[in-house]
């Protein structure tokens, strides 16, 4: 095992990784920006040490930076956590180089999944089902209005290097290909420098759902169900939930079944989230992350697993500690993502947190690097808390959540936080019944009546 390992992250997952390893008995060392001097991950740490100044490519995403942290402090491995440095290909290429331990799948994993149509095809060819659409890219206009007309719209145009939700437009009809094509292109090209683009075809009312799946890297994996992702703001997560609504045991068994399979099959070694838009019974495959995510505690509440351990362990050489057989779900957890924004318009809201309060009691846990006194820089991603609960079932982990966000003071900067509050007011959120789209119709709604 390790002795000592470094986190090339901030924020409420650092923390989490810091955790992980003091309770395995593992050193850890916090990197940091200038920004970040008083930041609670670099109290937390055994080590710290600063890596540049607060542009996150000159510190977070510095690679030379982070390799000399390892070096100069004797780290053997390094935890990339969720952004930043997690799902780039090189870095862990030169990380290997240095005879150092990357704790993730490897480098031809990443870069495997990291481009969207190398993952479809290879998803495809594991037996996993995906969204109808082009096969591979689509290259030019005569191209897409061929696609268009053969799977039939509305389809999306998406970036094949995509991600956070960016480089994707909507064509509704045949009139509309031609403006989504090329703006999706010269999104992505501004976005990712690459402009290449494929199409999907635009499911109408899906629920987002996602399968966590660990492989050992020596042909071994295990799923541990799936997670509901449906409460979306502009493609981005917003809240959190396991098991789904609409998911049953059986449903359970069996797609978690052909995702387990297929990462065994590549021998992929370490977490990852095997991501589906689910309409009408049916599965299909968007996405793979090859890293842990941000909503992996809904998955620890009701699996009663430590991923970020499970994370470790496998990357130190050791087998496993989980046995399908054995990973049942028990109650509900939901997780929601509280942002430093000021509603309406979701902005950015950092500054000084004057005090800080965090809910507790039974079936509570709260991620956040927050302390009062804490200076939110206005450098980073605004999330500053995950507040997840569990409960024996989908009604008590509700109340516990308006219970829990009754208790939580974060006073100083606007938050989401009331946003959760009235999502848990309304019908369709208590009764479990939304898709990707709700969210973002309800938000317009609102804004409608206030206006
Ligand atoms: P990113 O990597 O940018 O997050 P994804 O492919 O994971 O992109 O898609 C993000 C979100 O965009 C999905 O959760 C869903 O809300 C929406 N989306 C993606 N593909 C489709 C599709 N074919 N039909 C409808 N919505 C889609």
């Amino acid at each position: 095992m390790f002795r000592k390992i470094l986190i090339a992250n901030r924020g409420e997952i650092a923390l989490r990784v810091i955790r992980a390893c003091r309770e395995m008995g593992i050193a850890s060392v916090a990197v940091h920006s200038t920004a970040d001097s008083d930041a609670m991950h670099v109290r937390m740490a055994d080590e710290a040490i600063c890596i540049g100044p607060a542009p996150a490519a000159q510190s977070y995403l510095s690679v030379p930076a982070i390799i000399s942290a390892c070096e100069i402090t004797g780290a053997e491995a390094i935890h990339p956590g969720y952004g930043f440095l997690s799902e780039n290909a090189n870095f862990v290429q030169i990380v290997e180089d240095h005879g150092l331990t990357f704790i993730g799948p490897s480098s031809e994993h990443i870069r495997m999944m990291g481009d969207k149509i190398t993952a479809k095809e290879t998803m495809k060819a594991l037996g996993v089902p995906c969204v109808p659409g082009s096969d591979g890219g689509v290259p030019d206009l005569d191209e897409a209005r061929r696609i268009g007309a053969e799977i039939g719209y509305p389809v999306i145009v998406k970036a094949t290097a995509g991600g956070g939700g960016r480089g994707m437009k909507l064509a509704r009809s045949a009139a509309e290909i031609d403006v989504a094509f090329q703006t999706a292109r010269a999104e992505a090209r501004a976005a990712f420098g690459n402009p290449d683009v494929y199409i999907e075809k635009y499911l109408q009312r899906p629920r987002h759902i996602e399968i966590q799946v660990f492989g050992d890297g020596r042909g071994g994996a295990v799923h541990l169900g799936e997670r509901d992702c449906s409460l979306q703001r502009r493609h981005q997560k917003v809240l959190e939930e396991a098991p789904s609504p609409a998911i049953d045991a059986a449903t359970r068994a069996r797609i978690g079944g052909i995702c387990a399979d297929a990462v065994a099959r590549i021998g992929y070694a370490g977490a990852g989230t095997i991501e589906f838009l689910y309409e009408d019974g049916e599965f299909y495959f968007i996405e793979m992350n090859t890293r842990l995510q941000v909503e992996h505690p809904v998955t620890e509440a009701v699996f009663g697993v430590d991923l970020v351990r499970e994370q470790i362990r496998v990357a130190a050489g050791e087998p496993l500690s989980l046995d399908q057989a054995d990973l049942q779900p028990l109650g509900h957890a939901i997780e929601a993502r509280i942002n430093a924004e000021r509603l309406p318009s979701f902005a950015p809201c950092p500054g000084r947190v004057n005090t800080f309060h965090a809910p507790g009691g039974l079936g509570v846990r709260m991620d956040s690097a927050l302390y009062s006194g804490y200076v939110i820089p206005p450098y980073y991603d605004s999330l500053i808390a995950k507040l997840i609960v569990h409960g024996r079932d989908r009604d008590e982990a509700i109340a516990r959540l308006h219970r829990a966000l009754g208790e939580l003071i974060v006073d100083g900067v606007d938050s989401t936080v009331p946003l959760f509050r009235a999502l848990l007011d309304e019908p369709d959120i208590r009764r479990g019944d939304y898709s990707i789209h709700w969210l973002e119709r309800w938000l317009a709604r609102s804004e409608a009546q206030e206006g």
